[in-house]
């Protein structure tokens, strides 16, 4: 793995005025990097650390605050990826810039690494979006590469740490479609008061192309995409 310089960020793209990742209005930026292999990953371009362009946090507060015009009361900045706590002290450099400045801070994470610089990180962070892939600990260890637990754990700091969390699982069908999976869920987050919202996205293929692309299969590639009066039905399971 390539080594980073905490002053830099090694960054896959941005997205100026984003609209599904974290409330209102977003500037978002999508870190390059993964620790993680889901199957489900959209993504697969962000996995390896490489020569994608650096940035200091500097430099991306700056394009960020040409559209804080558009971000309402409600928006601001979201870090995605990749996995943007592999780069937890970039994050945070650029987090604290945004909370000076008043801009509200989301980060998009699978809730998979938990170091002091990551804790640091939360201190600054105003809202997680954090993935819980899978109700049961063999789907995770299968489909993702790390445990359930390890996402609970830090689940329960968001928790303690009193940080707004969204819940987002990708629905699967014939892997997580079930009922029972979604009741499992609530039940799940139900212990933890940061949670105020779960959101149940219907898992999509249009990403196979960069599995082309890259020369890589791409594991859920031949799932369906499930039915919208399935997501419907699942998302009546959670009021
Ligand atoms: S954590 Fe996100 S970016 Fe990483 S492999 Fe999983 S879906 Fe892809």
């Amino acid at each position: 793995m390539k080594a980073c310089n905490d002053a830099q960020g090694i960054i896959h793209s941005f997205q100026s005025l984003g609209t599904v990742d974290g409330p209102g209005v977003r500037y978002v930026v999508f870190m390059q990097g993964c620790n993680l292999r889901c199957s489900c990953c959209h993504n697969p371009d962000t996995w390896e650390l490489k020569a994608s362009k650096t940035y200091t946090a500097e430099q991306v507060f700056k394009n960020a605050s040409k559209y804080v015009e558009y971000f309402g009361k409600d928006g601001g900045i979201t870090v995605s990826g990749g996995e943007p706590l592999m780069q937890a002290q970039f994050v945070k450099n650029l987090f604290i810039l945004c909370k000076e400045n008043g801009i509200n801070t989301c980060l998009d994470t699978s809730g998979s690494i938990l170091n002091d610089n990551v804790l640091s990180l939360l201190d600054y962070t105003d809202r997680v979006l954090l993935d819980v892939k899978y109700t049961n600990n063999d789907d995770y260890v299968k489909h993702v590469g790390c445990t359930l637990d390890t996402v609970l754990k830090f689940l329960q700091i968001l928790d303690q740490k009193h940080i707004k969390t969204t819940i987002r699982q990708v629905i699967i069908p014939t892997v997580n479609d079930d009922k029972n999976n979604i009741l499992k869920l609530k039940d799940i987050v139900s212990k933890f008061s940061c949670v105020d919202k779960i959101e149940l996205l219907p898992f999509k293929k249009i990403c196979q192309t960069k599995y082309d692309e890259l020369g890589i299969s791409f594991p859920f590639g031949t799932l369906p995409t499930p039915q919208a009066e399935l997501m419907q039905e699942l998302n009546l399971l959670l009021k």
